[in-house]
């Protein structure tokens, strides 16, 4: 599947925001947005004043960057919201903090969730004792998702378990730190998203 291969920074700076999207570095001193708030390009210093359109977009853009989706799934990510009783915007972020991969990053089994994503990818996880293969996967309430016997002797493996004690995972996600395991023990609520997030805007936009 097509998936964003550029410099991962550049986005933090489009958005003015910080994305999270290198793990440690982004907490570290080396961060580029901290040290160049300006979007990427040559005009990028100038101070333009988004009109209403770009304001909507931008919010879009930073919501799917965040995530690492792409436009396609995301699109059908918000008709899903939509079809679903609520608020689609809360039902929008509810769902995709559901995918396999943000689990793996929220549970704290990876630096990012691109680097959750590669490690579903490779097979290392399992969700409710069996092989998985797709970070897009949607966990439901009672799912397990834990690191595959067979990675488990790795050096990569090794070192993420030893940061994975020093994480905290969000209380819809009942973390085993010894097994390497997460159980789904509610659906994600919108306040368990700890990211400033305006989804009304991007309904707003995707309802033009
Ligand atoms: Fe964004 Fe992280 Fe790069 Fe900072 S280090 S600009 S937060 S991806």
């Amino acid at each position: 599947m097509a998936r964003y291969t550029g410099p991962v920074c550049k986005l933090c700076r489009r958005e003015g925001t910080k994305l999270f999207l290198k793990g440690d570095r982004c907490t570290s001193g080396k961060c580029a947005l901290d040290r160049r708030a300006t979007a990427p390009g040559q005009h990028g210093a100038a101070n333009k004043k988004m009109k209403e359109y770009g304001v909507h977009f931008r919010e879009k853009q930073k919501t799917k960057r965040y995530y690492g989706v792409l436009e396609k799934q995301f699109k059908n990510y918000y008709e899903e919201a939509d079809r679903r009783e609520g608020m689609t915007g809360e039902n929008l972020i509810k769902l995709i903090e559901r995918r396999l991969d943000n689990v793996v990053y929220r549970m704290g089994m990876a630096e990012s969730r691109k680097e959750a994503r590669q490690l579903v990818l490779h097979e290392h996880f399992t969700l409710n004792g069996k092989k998985v293969n797709v970070p897009s996967i949607i966990v439901s309430a009672g799912d397990v998702v834990a690191v595959k016997e067979n990675f488990r002797g790795s050096a990569k493996c090794k070192a993420l378990a030893e940061a994975l004690q020093t994480k905290n995972a969000p209380k819809w996600l009942d973390v085993d730190k010894t097994a390497l395991s997460a159980k789904v023990v509610a659906l994600p609520a919108r306040e368990d998203v700890d990211f400033d997030f305006n989804e009304q805007l991007i309904v707003e936009l995707y309802s033009k």
